[in-house]
């Protein structure tokens, strides 16, 4: 018999949650994690006064009040509201789509305006649609070229989409790009989201006070694989937060993820683009966005006093080859099927539970995954 109630694998929101809710009701409760550190991609790190998103920028936001409640017990949140802008060809756009899109494109003011060039620009998407004898959009380019028309697919989201994801839009399922809203309003807050916020301090905080109960132990800098025969005995139960097919040992094949590779620098000047994202929706430019960290947190440290310098990062979208991080699972039916493979002999492990963006390889948000880590844990603990 181990000596803890749970051992989790992977300190990320998933594993946090589930400890913490653990820890809660008087388990014992130990989280490993092979980074050095706790947070997972939420992961941030204080530079030059600049709470840096190390592994992509991570804005929260919810519509359930229960995750919202949950998070505000380890962390107060800020006012940031994410207003992304589209950079294509040096032209901008505000993003989500919205009237100031609608605007700049095509010199339209009012809703009704806006609403005539894109009724036009839709009923050219469900002819085309309809001479090809299908009723429901096959892939992301159809489903672009229905909700918001030509222009703005092929400005705004095609080479943006096909760099993130590394293949042509009409072979990536469509539910990807429902993610995005068009609002006839000028609001360019790109969530439909009742609370948004980042957490004051940064998010490594906030993970570190939910793990911070006296019935968990952590500990950083350990692979669960470096011994899983060991580690496996250390609890009654495992809740696994890594990719499922390598717990498996890629034993039916291995599932397709995106990567991401960051550049970093460290600028002397206290701004360089007044926006902490910018997206580059062209096919040229290789990076798919720019973040500008300090812009999370408008630009002061929490003391309220303004940063001199500025921190951005390059993000670009790579596949994943050995060694790299796993970042987006490829959703696709091939991969979900393989999924399901994998899915179906995980059932068989029944001191294991597989959560989480990579155990349970889905694409979602923070909210999304502590909402399924509470529901996870109200059954296994
Ligand atoms: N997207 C786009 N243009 C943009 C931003 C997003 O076409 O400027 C689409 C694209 O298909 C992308 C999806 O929306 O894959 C989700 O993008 P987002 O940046 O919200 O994803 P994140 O990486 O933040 O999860």
């Amino acid at each position: 018999m181990g000596k803890y109630d749970f051992l989790v694998v992977g300190a990320g929101l998933y594993g946090a949650t589930v400890a913490n809710l653990a820890a809660e009701k008087g388990k014992k409760v130990l989280v490993m994690d092979k980074r050095p550190h706790v947070g997972g991609n939420v992961y941030t790190e204080k530079q030059e006064g600049i709470n840096v998103h190390v592994y992509g920028a991570h804005i929260f936001h919810t519509n359930n009040k229960k995750v919202w409640d949950f998070v505000n017990k380890f962390a107060s949140f800020n006012r940031f509201t994410n207003s992304p802008i589209a950079n294509y060809k040096g032209e901008l756009y505000s993003l989500p789509f919205n009237m100031y899109t609608f605007n700049k494109l095509w010199g339209v003011v009012t809703p009704d305006e806006a609403r005539e060039v894109l009724d036009r620009e839709r009923a050219e998407a469900v002819s085309s649609l309809k001479t090809a004898g299908v009723d429901e959009p096959r892939n992301l380019e159809e489903q672009a070229l229905l909700l918001i028309g030509r222009e703005i697919y092929e400005k705004l989201i095609k080479g943006y989409t096909e760099k993130q994801w590394g293949r042509p839009c009409n072979e990536l399922p469509p539910f990807i790009i429902k993610r995005l809203p068009v609002r006839l309003t000028y609001d360019n807050n790109y969530f439909n989201a009742l609370y948004q916020g980042i957490p004051i301090g940064g998010y490594t905080r906030m993970v570190s006070n939910m793990l911070a109960s006296p019935g968990i132990d952590v500990k950083t800098g350990c692979d669960f694989f470096d011994d899983k025969a060991a580690n496996m005995k250390l609890a009654e139960h495992i809740v696994y937060t890594g990719a499922i097919d390598t717990y498996f040992d890629n034993c039916l094949g291995a599932l397709e993820y995106r990567s991401l590779r960051f550049e970093n620098e460290l600028l002397d000047i206290p701004s360089f683009q007044g926006n902490a994202a910018v997206n580059y929706t062209d096919a040229e430019t290789p990076w798919t966005r720019i973040i500008e960290h300090k812009w999370f947190e408008f630009g002061k440290d929490e003391d309220g006093n303004d940063i001199p310098k500025t921190i951005i990062t390059r993000e670009y979208s790579i596949s994943r080859e050995a060694g790299s991080e796993p970042f987006y699972p490829v959703n696709d039916e091939k991969n979900n099927n393989l999924y399901n493979e994998y899915k179906k002999i995980s059932e068989k492990e029944t001191k294991v539970t597989f959560g989480g963006r990579l155990g349970q390889y889905r694409y979602y948000d923070m909210d999304q995954v502590i909402e399924a880590a509470a529901c996870k844990a109200a059954e296994i603990i």
